[in-house]
């Protein structure tokens, strides 16, 4: 653009000018985007510290634990006995001992069924409008099974350590055992109890653990999770972490060591946290002799194959086998068991002393395959990979991804359930391939929703079952760095994996998310969320793909984020010690970044308004006179009445008597006077000898000098990646730190000095910040491409005589393909 030269003034380079539309702070109206969070986090204490670590009296409870559980089969419940070995370690007298019920959130006077509030529709179901009442049949046929299966814990009985029956009290999901005598600081108390409860069928009741039946052959998958009394966390920041379970927020648990043995049919093969202790007990001499090859496999191999898992759950039996497993230091214990399991592992290696070897493991029925047996240990192994490099070598023994049910996935310590299952299975298809096995296809997006789900799931192993937060309050805290994470791993499963660009980027996603009416800042409790997907998982990965490829950079985001896992692998984290260590170990200042992603509903959209070129005057008439007479020319054009006065040959008074003309007929207002001279040689004179270089340097120099006016309309302050491409195609990328905004939000200049004229500014043309609104960060600006669909009028009305001749041919023998295309949402996964 031409535009004005740029009349030369100390206070222009020293400070910024303000552009016409710049906003401005008024007392009444003060925002400070940099605000120190001080006020937000908890005071640093002798158990954490200000700068995110452990402090030097940090401590934590404990909790053993021995249960013996039988699996009965024939009414599908449990029933167990547990003795639990707690150790106070808190510096705190302790009268009272909290443990968490989990299975009494199906009670029918649960707080969580209670409060469970009626269906309405969103717009999305076809033939309601938005906010109409909504029954589903699926909420039909759950509200059935509750009336018909009593369900929730049923306490038989609570002993102290020497037989003796203590006082308790159930408060819906809680359970408060009294103690005898306080246990003291330092000292150890063990009790048991007694109990049993029926297992929820999962894909009819919604829960995180139950059963899956499949009618067609009548076998069923189980998979035991918040299955037993459970210790809740005493800790140093909230106390007894009590809060309901009403299921959303997940659990605050304590480490422990655990011996579990789980009594099932003799024909079934249990999957658990921990490992087996017993294999020459409960496998055939084959199954054991193969186990112990998949312990130096470098590929997956077969435990138990899909044929003998086929031939396995078509037989029954009355007998039963009793596996035991041990688990050394997690914070939960869970299991599947089914006759219809087929067994894969593999082994993992790493470089840790402490675990060397992980074998990873999957268990899985037949309708799982083909995709299991090809990407399920594969994508527990990739995990262990992708996730140690960024935290610390995997902690345990034994990785195992369960296809559990049929969407889905949840996470427990060693173990965990995925859904994911090809086309569903049909007896009476013919297509069956010599084997016997059914033909089944997957989708592309099933592929990647399967190998997408198992490494987050196992990634889960990392946070929260090993860098232990509290998922209560936080469902950020797991659930955001895990997706983060998992995020990560996909990339590098291979290239383009579904929704990372063909479809939908991790941006453009929380892009849209951030700029809707219906939610609330990252730093909301688990169960008020309002949109938990969005909120819980992507945008606070969204966040952390930001603060590592745009704000920090690789090397210091992983350097950092390495510290916060490894100063609290084992340790319960707050949301502060996470803020707190990313700054730590940064040096980076990144409360503007917390403030804004984590504390604030704001989102980024940045605008670039307007470009001013400009040259620096260099003050001499002799020069600017001229250059002013060329640009008064090039940018006013000549009056149009005069031009068409000339056209029609009118003749001016001047030109008809030539006598009236005079000295400024001959000299227009730019020619150079002895007053201007002596001027500009009085302004040399008058400057001091810097000034006068730096004037004459830029003269010499004939830089272009521009302002441009950036907006920013999102209310979340960003770096600003900017492309700059100059007149002669030259492309520039520049990056320039969010702390442009420190002195005002809401609207910056910014001065450039260029030696070539710029022909474009593009703000973050690599898609880096979550920008919301592409379409003002270009300038000047674009035409928006797209193509417009063409909308045909549905006029259809119903033909009744067709149907009715569709009717009788298919009485003769038509075939109708179309109940098998049944569509599935996408399920979420935990
Ligand atoms: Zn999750």
């Amino acid at each position: 653009m031409r535009s004005l030269l740029l009349p030369l003034m100390a206070a222009l380079l020293t400070a910024g000018i303000a552009s016409a539309d710049e906003t401005r702070q008024s007392k009444s109206d003060h925002y400070d985007a940099f605000r120190q969070l001080d006020a937000e986090l908890p005071t640093p204490n002798v158990y954490r510290t200000a700068s995110g670590a452990p402090g030097s009296r940090y401590w934590q409870q404990r909790a053993d634990h021995n249960i013996k559980v039988l699996l009965n089969e024939d009414n599908q419940s449990i029933a167990a006995s547990q003795t639990i070995r707690y150790t106070n370690n808190s510096p705190d007298a302790l009268r009272y001992i909290w443990l968490q019920l989990d299975q009494n959130r199906f009670r029918a006077d649960s707080a969580a069924r209670l409060t469970e509030t009626a269906g309405k529709a969103t717009g999305k179901e076809k033939g309601r409008g938005d906010g109409q009442d909504l029954l589903t049949y699926t909420e039909l046929a759950r509200q059935q099974r509750f009336a018909d299966v009593d369900h929730g814990f049923v306490i038989q009985r609570v002993a102290d350590g020497r037989g003796r029956d203590m006082n308790y009290t159930i408060v819906d999901t809680m359970m408060r055992i009294d103690l005898a005598q306080p246990l003291g600081p330092g000292q150890r108390t063990a009790f048991s109890i007694d109990w049993s409860f029926n297992i929820i069928e999962e894909s009819i009741i919604s829960g995180r653990g139950g059963y899956d039946h499949f009618p067609e052959n009548d076998t069923y998958i189980y998979f035991l999770a918040q299955w037993f009394p459970r210790l809740a966390a005493y800790t140093d920041y909230v106390g007894w972490q009590h809060q309901q379970f009403l299921g959303r927020g997940e659990f605050t648990l304590e480490f422990g060591d655990y011996e579990v043995e789980i009594t099932v049919p003799a024909d079934h093969i249990v999957s658990a946290t921990g490992e087996l202790q017993n294999e020459a007990a409960v496998l055939t001499a084959e199954q054991h002799q193969r186990l112990n090859q998949a312990r130096s496999a470098d590929k997956p191999m077969f435990i138990v194959t899909p044929e003998e898992a086929l031939a396995n759950e078509q037989q029954g039996t009355s007998d039963t086998k009793t596996w035991v497993f041990k688990a050394t230091n997690v914070r939960d214990f869970a299991w599947a068991s089914s006759r219809k399991f087929i067994w894969d592992a593999m082994i993992h290696r790493q470089d840790d002393a402490a675990q060397p070897e992980v074998l990873a493991m999957s268990f899985y029925p037949n309708e799982a395959e083909p995709m299991w047996s090809q990407y399920s240990t594969h994508s527990v192994v990739h995990t262990m990979e992708v996730y140690s490099r960024f935290s610390f070598p995997y902690p345990y023994p034994t990785a195992q991804s369960v296809n559990a049910w049929e969407r889905g996935g949840m996470e427990y310590p060693m173990i965990t359930f995925n859904g994911r299952r090809p086309e569903p299975f049909e007896p009476d298809d013919e297509d069956l391939d010599p084997g016997g096995k059914p033909d089944r296809t997957y989708s592309r997006s099933s592929k990647h929703g399967l190998v997408g789900v198992i490494i987050h799931e196992i990634g889960h192993i990392y946070f929260p079952m090993t860098v232990n937060s509290d998922e209560r309050q936080w469902t950020w805290m797991d659930e955001g760095i895990n997706s983060f994470l998992q995020y990560i791993a996909e990339l590098e499963w291979e290239e383009d994996f579904h929704n990372h660009r063909d479809n939908y980027s991790i941006l453009e996603h929380v892009a849209e998310y951030m700029t809707s009416e219906n939610q609330v800042p990252i730093m909301t409790h688990s169960d008020s969320l309002l949109q938990f997907g969005p909120n819980g998982y992507t945008k606070p990965a969204s966040a952390l793909v930001v603060l590592r490829e745009t704000v920090l950079g690789r090397e210091l985001f992983d350097f950092a984020f390495r510290e916060y896992a490894q100063r609290w692998k084992f340790k319960r984290p707050t949301p502060s010690d996470l803020f707190r260590t990313l700054e730590d170990a940064s040096g980076v200042d990144l409360d503007w970044f917390w403030r804004g992603w984590f504390y604030s509903t704001d989102h980024v959209d940045v605008a670039i308004n307007s470009i001013r070129e400009y040259k620096v005057s260099t003050a001499n008439p002799e020069v600017e006179f001229e250059l002013n007479r060329q640009e008064r020319a090039d940018e006013v054009p000549e009056t149009l009445g005069q031009i068409r006065n000339r056209e029609e040959g009118r003749k001016t008074r001047l030109e008809r008597f030539p006598e009236l003309a005079d000295y400024y007929n001959e000299n227009d207002p730019y020619e150079v006077t002895n007053a201007d001279r002596n001027k500009y040689t009085k302004l040399l004179e008058d400057l001091e000898d810097w000034e006068r270089d730096a004037l004459l340097r830029a003269a010499e120099d004939d830089d272009f000098i521009y302002f441009v006016d950036f907006e920013n309309i999102g209310g979340l302050v960003t770096p600003l990646p900017l492309l700059i491409t100059d007149a002669d195609g030259k492309e520039e990328f520049m990056m320039i730190p969010a702390e442009i905004w420190r002195l005002n939000h809401l609207a910056v200049t910014k001065m450039l000095i260029r030696d070539k004229a710029i022909a474009s500014i593009e703000v973050d043309p690599r898609r880096e910040t979550a920008d919301a609104d592409f379409s003002n960060n270009h300038y000047p600006g674009r035409i928006e491409q797209s193509r417009l669909e063409l909308y045909k009028r549905d006029d259809e009305t119903r033909d009744m005589m067709a149907d009715m001749l569709a009717t009788l041919r298919e009485a003769k023998g038509g075939e109708d393909h179309s109940a098998r295309a049944v569509p599935l949402e996408p399920a979420g996964n935990d």
